[in-house]
């Protein structure tokens, strides 16, 4: 059996902390009002910081990395597809020979579905992302979302595409309901070692490329974007993309789909 995650540890800890001091206000004297409110402030900031930081784990674990110790790396492009970007994306990857994972957007998909074809024939592994991209999905119950995930992975199979068995929810915040409703839908859910930051409209590919760069190492799972959220500017990714692909191979990194390190 693995150790559990700290992050989680410490949520537990908490927990418990709280309920010792409810047992000891019902049997004793009421609590000291400042301590209570610290205490809950702390649990609340702790458990908040877990939905941000999935990778600590404090919900489920997820795929966020591969082994430390080999040459594989990982590249990852969120939601797509888009018929002006995606294509971009796809025809720097068929130069450099390097295959990746894209995370698709569910109606994207329903509009665009002879591009998701293109991503597989190209041999690329496609995972979901959301069929709407819900910014509030870490908040939404574990039943809404293995019925998200449900509903995405049958309009993937109907346009052609294996179906996923990855899923990275939208804004990659993971809360325990995520977590639930992946497990219920029997797919793995999905994080990343390091973000692009180029799904922000005025991000400088240079700056993205500088943040991929140090981020480039054995196991890094890389997460990309190959479409904006709305479709409506283009992602630094796509011209940070050639220095990050030359790196790639000056450092004698292979890049593997999600596929080698999902099991
Ligand atoms: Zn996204």
């Amino acid at each position: 059996m693995k150790a559990l995650p700290p992050a989680r540890l410490g949520l537990w800890a908490y927990a418990l902390a709280g309920v010792a001091l409810g047992v000891h206000s019902v049997a004793a004297s009421p609590p000291p009002l400042l301590p209570t409110c610290l205490g809950l402030g702390g649990f609340l900031a702790l458990g908040t910081a877990g939905v941000f930081w999935p990778e600590r784990g404090m919900y489920g674990r997820l795929l966020w990395h591969g082994p430390r110790d080999g040459a594989e790396v990982a590249l990852t492009f969120d939601d797509g597809p888009c018929p002006d970007t995606t294509p971009r994306v796809l025809s720097q990857l068929a130069a450099a020979g390097v295959h990746a994972t894209f995370f698709l957007v569910g109606k994207k998909v329903e509009r665009h579905p002879a591009l998701v074809r293109e991503i597989v024939q190209a041999g690329h592994q496609v995972g979901l992302h959301g069929f709407e991209h819900d910014r509030l999905f870490s908040l939404r119950s574990s039943a809404h979302v293995a019925a998200d995930v449900r509903r995405s992975q049958d309009l993937l199979e109907r346009v052609g595409a294996p179906r996923p068995a990855l899923f990275r929810p939208p804004i990659g915040f993971v809360s325990h309901f995520t977590v639930r409703g992946a497990e219920q839908a029997g797919v793995t859910l999905v994080g990343c070692s390091a973000r692009a930051l180029d799904g922000l409209r005025h991000a400088s590919a240079g700056a993205v490329a500088r943040r991929l760069l140090r981020a480039l190492q054995p196991g890094a799972l890389l997460a990309l974007h190959d479409a904006a959220e709305h479709d409506d500017y283009v992602p630094a990714s796509i011209a940070a993309l050639p220095q990050v692909l030359a790196a790639m191979r000056e450092r004698g990194l292979r890049p593997v789909t999600l596929a080698a390190w999902s099991g």
